[in-house]
Parts: structure tokens; sequence; C-alpha cells
């Protein structure tokens, strides 16, 4: 057993608080360190998405788990994204076993990636990691850089952005981290009304554990939650 059922009806009660449908918002179970077999329970328990931050660990969970190999995730079967930093080197393994690459953070491996589309004749669905936080620690491009990285992406062959994706900084205060969600959500809106060839901007992920609420409050779309369904990884 896992918390995956009780963190599913909260994210649903977060979504009727906001006045949104709990159709629009998808619970990721980040599965991280997490064994296989209690990822087999949540899997028994409802969870249609995953999410890895490590590519050698996806790629020696996803057999272990009989996932069928990415290009595209048939209904009612499980998908398992890449949410951590991927290194250049490592762009082709994470194209041949991941579903969605979540965290193109620079323009170097959203190149790569499509690379490792074009020889493995495949089309990824990516989405880019915005620091919106400003935050030194933390990978992503910063807002004002998103519109002119898209315009870049979009001529990428194999590369299908579908949205963004962002981790905020720790506050104290969940008003703070609420005023962060909001700026996120606004630049997601304003390049949803830019309309550039190939890129759709359907996907807002944001939100884990300590703040799934507050970021369905302000328009996340996909929200990727770790310790609240296993508990704490150490
Ligand atoms: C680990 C991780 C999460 C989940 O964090 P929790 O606080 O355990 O919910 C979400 N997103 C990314 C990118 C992560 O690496």
């Amino acid at each position: 057993m896992t918390n995956y059922r009780a963190i599913a009806d909260q994210v649903a009660e977060a979504c009727i608080k906001a006045g949104r449908s709990p159709a629009d918002v998808q619970l990721m179970a980040v599965t991280k360190t997490m064994p296989v077999h209690v990822i087999q329970q949540a899997i028994a328990d409802g969870a249609t998405l995953l999410g890895e931050n490590r590519v050698q660990e996806l790629a020696e969970k996803r057999p272990q788990l009989s996932l069928p190999l990415g290009g595209g995730v048939p209904q009612g079967t499980v998908g398992v994204h890449l949410i951590g930093h991927l290194q250049t080197n490592k762009a082709a393994k994470a194209v041949q076993h991941a579903d969605m690459i979540q965290s193109v953070d620079s323009l170097k491996i959203a190149q790569e990636i499509s690379k490792a589309c074009v020889k493995q004749g495949k089309e990824m669905p990516v989405l880019v990691e915005v620091n919106i936080g400003r935050d030194p620690a933390k990978h992503g491009f910063f807002a004002e850089q998103v519109h002119e990285a898209l315009h870049e992406m979009s001529a990428l062959p194999g590369l299908q952005v579908r949205g963004m994706m962002t981790i905020p900084p720790i506050f104290d205060k969940k008003s703070e981290t609420a005023q962060i969600f909001l700026q996120m959500h606004q630049l997601f809106v304003d390049m949803r009304g830019k309309k550039m060839d190939n890129i759709s901007m359907g996907i807002l992920s944001m939100g884990m554990s300590d703040d799934f609420d507050v970021a369905v409050a302000h328009g996340s779309t996909l929200v990727r939650v770790g310790s609240a369904i296993f508990g704490s990884r150490i």
C-alpha cells in the first residue's frame, strides 16, 4: 500500500476548491530511489504516470516493471517521464527509455535530444524547464530566455515541446510559493498565446509533496509527488 489514492483524492479536492476539473490535473508518482516492488504497489493503487530523475535508474527499472518502451503511451498503460537534469552524453539513452523528458534546461541538451531522436527514428515530447525563482543552484531557463529558446526548439526535428516544468525555490511561507507559481502560470499563458510552429503549450508541470495544492490553485496541469506518496526517501 502506498498513499497514492489519498494523494489523488487531495489533488482532486484542490482542483474542485480552485474551480477546476480534476480531469485537468495529472498526478505523477515520483519513484526515484524507490525499489521496483514499491513502484508496482503504486501502479496497483492506480498510478499511471511515474517520474524518475536519473536516466540510468529509469533504464534499469523500466524493463523490471514490464513497461513497454517509449514511443507514446497508449490509453490505460503506464508512462515514465524523466524529471532530473540530463547530461548531453546521456541524451540518447533518455530518448530510448523515457516517454517524456520534462527537464530540457538548455539549448544544448535540446539539440542532443533532437539528434538522438533523428538517429532512433523517434519523436520525443519534452517540457522546457524554467528557473522561475532565478535560483543559482537550480537548472533551467530564466523567464526572459524562454521565448527565444522556444523559437530555437521549434526548428529541431524530433523534439515536440508540450509545455513547461518548474521547481520553485524553498520558501517558509505558502504565500511566497504562491507568488512564484503565479508568475510561472503567467509566463505559460503568455507563451501559449504566441502560437509558434511545432510548439504546443498544454502542460504546466509544477507542484510537489509540500505545495501541490498551491500549484493546482495556480494553474498547474501536472503535479510531481514523491514523499507524500511513498514516505521519505532516506
Ligand atoms: C524528487 C522530485 C520531486 C518530488 O519531490 P517530493 O518533495 O518528494 O514530492 C518532484 N520533482 C522533481 C524534479 C524531483 O526531483
